[in-house]
C-alpha cells in the first residue's frame, strides 16, 4: 500500500495536539507525517495476500477460506483446537471468560494492556514477573523478555493450580521493550506448569519476530529454520493467542488455539455470542485469506533479518547519539526512555505523555506512552503511583517505511534532546476507568 503523506507546519500541528488534549490517539491519521503508533494493523500487504482477498470464500459455515487459514495455522502453531476472532483481545477475552474467576491469578513476563485489561475486568490479579535483567534498561542481555521462572515457581508453590487457571508468556515482550523471550525460558516455563498441573499460554502476536532472535542469539538454532523454531516454541505450550495485526501482516484478526476440546467448546459458545460462527469468528472469509498468506509470509528469513536489523538501526544511531533509549534493540519498535530523556519531570506529571506530545509538534511523528499513563491507574481502588519505567514506544509498521523516513525520525528525536529542559509535564483532564491511555484527556502543567 502507498499512501500519501501530508506536510504540516508546527503552528497547524500545536492546534492539532491541542485539539486533541494533547493525546495523540485522538488526532486524525492524516495529520500524521510518520506514524509510529502501533505496527498492529499497520502492515503493508503484499500482492499475494490481496490477490488472495479476491478469492475469499463468503460463505457462512465452511468456506474454503476458513480451510486455508485452519491449515496455515495448525501447521505452524500445532494446535488442535482453532477459534477465530477479529483481533487478539477478542481471544482474550473470551478465553479468560472462560478460565479466570474474581479471585484467579494470571502470571506473566509482562501482560499487554488489553490482556492485564481482561483478566482484571474479571475480577482477576495479572502479575508481571518478568526476569530481573528486564528492569536493567541499558543492559544487553540477549533475552530480556524471558520470565523470571525463580518467581514463578514460587507463586504456583505458593497459590496452586486452584488459583492459577494459565500462565502466560508474551513473545516477544511487547510491555518489556520487545524484548525476545528464549527457548529456554519458554521449555522451563513449560516445565513448572506441567508439574503443577496448570496449562501454558502463549501470547504469540509476534511469534516470528521471537522465532528469528532465537536463531540469531540462542546456542543451537542458528541453522534451524525460523517456521522450525515457532513449532518448537509451541510445542512447549498448551494453547496461544494470536493478533493477525501484528505478525501476519493482516489489517484485522486473531485466533485463540489449545488442545483441550471442552474448553474450546466453551469458548465456541461466547464466540456464537460475540463474533460469530466457529468457522469465521469475528472475520470476513477475504480477511481469513490474508492472515493465511501473511503468517507464510512473515516466517521468510529474509524479511525477518530486515525486520530485526532496520529497528537495530534506529536503536544504534540513538545510541551512539547518547539519547537513553531502551537496549538492546527489540523486534517491533524503539523505545525511549522518558524518564531519563526528562529527568526535571516526574513520573505522575507523565514525561512519556509529554515526550509523545513533543514529538508531534516538532515533526508530526505519533508514537505511544508505554508508563505511568498507561500502567500507573489501579482500576479497582483508583489509586495512582508511578509505572515502573515511563517509555515512549515508537513501533514501526511491517514493510511500510524506508530507511531516509528513520532518518527524519532520528532527526527530530535529535532536535528534541537539544532542547528537552523545556518541556513541561502534563495531567490528566478526564479518563475512563479501563485502558485509560487510549482516551484520556491531557493538559500542560
Ligand atoms: C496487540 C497485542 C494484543 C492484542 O491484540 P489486538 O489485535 O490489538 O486486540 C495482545 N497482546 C500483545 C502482546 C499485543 O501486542
Amino acid at each position: 500500500m502507498v499512501e500519501p503523506i501530508r506536510l504540516t507546519t508546527r503552528e497547524q500541528r500545536q492546534a492539532l495536539i491541542e485539539g486533541a488534549s494533547f493525546n495523540p490517539f485522538l488526532l486524525r491519521a492524516e495529520d500524521v507525517i510518520v506514524d509510529l503508533l502501533t505496527d498492529s494493523g499497520t502492515s503493508a500487504m503484499s500482492a499475494d495476500a490481496w490477490g488472495a482477498m479476491l478469492r475469499g470464500d463468503e460463505s457462512y459455515a465452511g468456506a474454503r477460506s476458513w480451510y486455508r487459514f485452519r491449515d496455515t495455522v495448525k501447521d505452524i502453531f500445532g494446535f488442535e483446537q482453532l477459534i477465530p476472532t477479529h483481533q487478539g483481545r477478542a481471544a482474550e477475552h473470551i478465553l479468560f471468560g472462560v478460565t479466570v474467576q474474581p479471585d484467579s491469578i494470571v502470571p506473566n513476563n509482562a501482560h499487554f494492556d488489553t490482556t492485564r485489561a481482561n483478566i482484571e475486568f474479571r475480577g482477576g490479579k495479572a502479575v508481571d514477573l518478568p526476569c530481573s535483567e528486564a528492569g536493567d534498561l541499558e543492559s544487553d542481555y540477549p533475552f530480556k523478555g524471558n520470565m523470571d521462572t525463580a518467581a514463578l515457581d514460587a507463586l504456583v508453590k505458593r497459590e496452586g493450580p486452584m488459583r492459577i487457571p494459565l500462565i502466560m508468556v508474551t513473545v516477544t515482550n511487547n510491555t518489556a521493550g520487545g524484548q525476545p523471550v528464549s527457548m529456554a525460558n519458554i521449555r522451563e516455563i513449560s516445565r513448572i506448569a506441567r508439574a503443577a498441573g496448570i496449562p501454558f499460554y502463549i501470547d504469540a502476536c509476534r511469534f516470528a519476530e521471537n522465532a528469528q532472535f532465537i536463531k540469531r542469539r540462542e546456542p543451537g538454532f542458528s541453522d534451524v529454520a525460523s517456521i522450525d523454531i515457532a513449532r518448537q516454541m509451541f510445542s512447549f505450550a498448551d494453547g496461544c493467542t494470536m493478533s493477525a495485526k501484528k505478525d501476519a501482516f493482516a489489517n484485522i484478526g486473531g485466533f485463540l488455539c489449545s488442545d483441550d476440546a471442552d474448553l474450546a467448546q466453551r469458548e465456541r459458545n461466547i464466540l456464537i455470542l460475540s463474533e460469530g460462527f466457529p468457522t469465521y469468528g469475528g472475520l470476513a472469509g477475504r480477511d481469513l485469506e490474508a492472515v493465511a498468506v501473511g503468517l507464510r509470509e512473515v516466517l521468510d528469513e529474509d524479511y525477518l533479518d530486515y525486520r530485526l536489523l532496520s529497528t537495530r538501526y534506529v536503536v544504534e544511531h540513538l545510541r551512539t547519539a547518547g539519547i537513553p533509549v531502551l537496549v538492546p534493540a527489540g523486534g517491533h519498535a524503539v523505545y525511549l526512555n522518558a524518564r531519563q530523556f526528562l529527568p526535571h519531570i516526574e513520573p505522575l506529571q507523565y514525561p512519556g505523555q509529554a515526550l509523545v506530545v513533543e514529538l508531534y509538534i516538532e515533526a508530526g511523528i505519533r508514537g505511544v506512552e508505554i508508563g505511568t499513563v498507561m500502567f500507573g491507574l489501579d482500576p479497582h481502588t483508583g489509586e495512582e503511583q508511578a509505572a515502573k519505567n515511563d517509555l515512549v514506544r515508537l513501533a514501526i509498521p511491517r514493510r511500510v517505511y524506508t530507511q531516509s523516513h528513520m532518518d527524519y525520525v532520528l532527526e527530530a528525536i535529535e532536535i528534541l534532546w537539544q532542547r528537552r529542559d523545556r518541556v513541561r509535564g502534563m495531567r490528566i483532564v478526564e479518563a475512563p476507568q479501563f485502558l485509560r491511555h487510549f482516551t484520556a484527556k491531557f493538559a500542560r502543567i
